[in-house]
């Protein structure tokens, strides 16, 4: 762990209730509403969209007099019951932001539900939920709270897919929809099969995610939502299928969590195991790799690029440290490779420094220090975690993308003797002295400083 030297020292992630909004957003018949500052739901629903939200967000303004008066939870109190129609909501999500949250509206108190319509309230302050992708299990896990209460209360419906004949396995956390099904070809040598994959598209598949037989933490900071899945009486194995020697070991985790017998388990990694070989043979890479992100799938791609033959100098993750991702953390440290959780945008631009690789993946604002330095970068979020890392589909899917960035060391070394000095500076747009004036035109910034100053160019 890294030492903090002050409260904003903190990894480095989008606003936080970006997680929530986008889990509701992805729902059907989900309505969302956000409580908090203009500028905040500004952006938040910018980002949305630009993440492919398909509806619009609610959103109850407020100023200072509705905050201190209790006039915002009124207002909110009447949005939701505006909102609340059976005929277009199973449920609505009502996420409260930094200013609401700290001032303690209590959003609490809304009615659990309305005219039918399950309401959702959560906290989700930046000060407290410290990256979106744990908004997202916050979200995730009030939705199963809400179900399990439900489903044992009387019969609930069943998925649209409907139930499955086997033992279902329920999957945690986004993943490429490719990996699910990879996945279920894996398990069914041992009689299993894919449930649902947790945060839901709709609300019906919460109950079948908790009618599961284990969990499957692939993402490991689902530690709220696990909680409630072990409320419901079901555990969770930690890791996923990915690479040669995480896939067995998580067949042999799941197969036991479940009760599977060793010969099916035997032949499930029979069935998987040369092909997963094979296809990390037909994906070789070759270069130093420094690793990081704020999505939790971050220690399985260390570990598929290191079977792919990449020197994995470090990982970093702005997640936390949690049981469901120390099976990972320790395959990767007994490899002698660095493993930080809760990592910040600093020591991630201390591993490039230190370790100079030939390719750096990370945030945005890590892949554009990479750049600086001529070291390509890759941003996690769009380009690796959206990408099939499970089975057979993971080292080839992989190994396409790294090994292009990697080949693009010489352009990024025109590019930079090109933009050499751009931003630094002068240029940097911060003068901490008035600029000199190129001769052959008049700099309008400098003769309005000199102006100001009441010097002009010729004194
Ligand atoms: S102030 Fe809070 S709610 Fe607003 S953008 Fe920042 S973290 Fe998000």
């Amino acid at each position: 762990m890294s030492e903090r030297a002050g409260p904003y020292n903190q990894p480095q992630t989008m606003c936080p209730a970006f997680g929530s909004l986008r889990v509701g957003l992805r729902m059907r018949r989900t309505a969302t509403v956000a409580v908090g500052s203009a500028c905040c739901v500004y952006g938040l629903s910018f980002t949305g969209h630009f993440y492919g939200a398909r509806r619009s967000i609610g959103y109850v303004p407020f100023d200072s007099e509705s905050l201190v008066t209790g006039g915002l939870f009124e207002d909110v109190h009447q949005a939701v019951y505006e909102l609340a129609d059976p005929q277009h909501y199973d449920a609505i999500v009502v996420v409260n932001l930094c200013v609401p949250s700290a001032s303690g509206v209590p959003l609490r108190l809304l009615p659990e539900s309305i005219n039918g319509v399950r309401v959702l309230p959560i906290d989700v302050p930046g000060f407290a939920v410290t990256t979106h992708a744990e908004a997202k299990d916050k979200l995730a896990a009030a939705m199963l709270k809400y179900a399990r209460a439900e489903a044992e209360s009387g019969p609930v419906k069943a998925p649209r897919s409907g139930r499955s004949q086997m033992p279902v396995v329920t999957l945690l956390g986004e993943m490429f929809p490719g990996d699910a099904v990879s996945i279920g070809r894996m398990l069914e040598p041992m009689g299993l099969a894919v449930g649902q994959v947790v945060p839901t598209r709709e609300w019906r598949e919460l109950y079948a995610a908790l009618d599961c037989r284990v969990a499957a933490a692939i993402h490991p900071h689902y530690t709220a939502t696990i909680a409630e899945l072990e409320a419901a009486g079901r555990s969770a194995v930690p890791s996923a299928p990915v690479g040669r020697e995480g896939t067995e070991a998580w067949l042999e985790a799941v197969g036991s969590a479940c009760g599977v017998s060793s010969e099916a388990i035997e032949a499930a990694k029979a069935a998987a195991l040369p092909a997963v070989e094979k296809a990390i043979a037909a994906a070789p890479i070759k270069g130093k790799v420094t690793i990081s992100g704020y999505e939790g799938s971050e220690l399985l791609v260390a570990r598929l690029l290191v079977e792919c033959g990449a020197e994995v100098c470090s990982v970093n993750t702005a997640l936390p440290h949690t049981p469901w991702s120390e099976p990972d953390r320790k395959w990767l440290e007994d490899l002698g490779i660095q493993v930080r959780f809760r990592a910040t945008l600093k020591d991630e631009s201390a591993a490039i420094d230190r370790h100079k690789p030939d390719l750096a993946i990370g945030t945005t604002p890590l892949a554009q220090r990479a750049k600086e330095r001529a070291i390509p970068g890759l941003y996690f979020t769009n380009l690796i975690s959206a990408r099939p890392l499970m089975g057979t589909a993971g080292p080839g899917s992989l190994a396409h993308v790294i090994n292009a960035a990697i080949g693009y060391k010489e352009r990024c070394n025109i590019m930079n003797d090109f933009f050499s000095g751009v931003g630094q500076g002068s240029t940097a747009g911060i003068w901490p002295q008035i600029p000199h004036a190129p001769s052959a035109h008049v700099n309008p910034a400098a003769s309005l400083a000199a102006e100001e100053t009441g010097k002009g160019e010729g004194n």
